[in-house]
C-alpha cells in the first residue's frame, strides 16, 4: 500500500507555507513510512508511465513532449529533488534540450528547476542561436516565479506545462509582474499542454510524490 499522494498534495495546496504545511510528512515519518515505501510509490509511478504510449494517444498534440518531460520528472524525482522535467524544442520541433530539476542533488543549488536546467544547457551549448521564435519549452508542472521570470527574459515564445501548480505556480500571477517583465510576455505564449489527462494527472502526482520532503529539505536550510 503506498502513501496517499493526493491527500500530501491538496494539504500542500491549501493554507500557507509554513511550519504548518510541513506536518503530513512529519506525520507520515511518525506513521512509519519508511524510505522503501517512497520508493515504492515511485515505482507506481514508474509503472504507470511504461502503461502510458505516445502512439496510443495520438489525438494529443503534445502527448510525445509530454512523456519526455515526465520522463525526466520521474529521474528527478528518484533523485531526491523535485519531481518536475522539461524539453526544448526547436522551430522544426525536433528536441534540443531536455532535463530535471536538479536542487538538491548531487549538491544543493537553488536555482536548478527543470526550466532552468534546460535553458541554461541550450544557451551555454548554443551561442549562435540569436531569436528563439519558434522555439517551445514543455514541462511537466507550471513554471514557478523564478522559471517564469528566466523563460521571459530568455524570450522562449512558446511555454507549455502539462499540471497546474495552485500552489507555486505564477501563471495566474502574472498581472503582479513589474511592467517591464509584463512586456516582455508580449512575445510569449504560455498554456497548458495537449496531452492525455493520464499523463497530467501522471504529471502532477510525481511532482506532488517529491513535494514535502524537498519542501521540508528547503525550510531547514
Ligand atoms: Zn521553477
Amino acid at each position: 500500500m503506498r502513501p496517499n499522494i493526493a491527500s500530501v498534495g491538496s494539504h500542500v495546496e491549501q493554507g500557507h507555507e509554513n511550519a504548518e504545511t510541513l506536518t503530513p510528512h512529519a506525520a507520515l515519518i511518525r506513521r512509519g513510512v519508511s524510505p522503501e515505501r517512497t520508493k515504492m510509490t515511485l515505482h507506481d509511478l514508474e509503472a504507470r508511465f511504461a502503461g502510458l504510449s505516445a502512439a496510443q494517444h495520438a489525438d494529443f498534440q503534445d502527448q510525445h513532449l509530454g512523456m519526455v518531460a515526465c520522463q525526466e520528472a520521474l529521474r528527478a524525482a528518484s533523485r531526491g529533488n523535485y519531481g518536475v522535467g522539461a524539453v526544448f524544442v526547436d522551430p522544426h520541433g525536433t528536441v534540443v534540450e531536455q532535463g530535471q530539476n536538479a536542487v538538491f542533488y548531487p549538491h544543493f543549488r537553488s536555482d536548478l528547476h527543470a526550466e532552468m536546467v534546460v535553458m541554461n544547457a541550450f544557451e551555454d551549448r548554443h551561442p549562435e542561436v540569436d531569436t528563439m521564435r519558434g522555439y517551445a519549452l514543455v514541462c511537466s508542472i507550471e513554471p514557478c516565479p523564478m522559471c517564469f521570470a528566466r523563460l521571459l527574459a530568455a524570450g522562449v515564445q512558446t511555454v507549455k506545462f502539462l499540471a497546474e501548480d495552485a500552489w507555486g505556480g505564477m501563471l495566474r500571477h502574472r498581472q503582479h509582474l513589474p511592467d517591464a517583465w509584463q512586456r516582455l510576455e508580449q512575445r510569449q505564449a504560455i498554456s497548458q499542454a495537449d496531452v492525455s489527462e493520464s499523463l497530467r494527472q501522471l504529471a502532477a502526482d510525481v511532482f506532488r510524490l517529491t513535494l514535502d520532503l524537498c519542501r521540508q529539505k528547503l525550510w531547514s536550510r
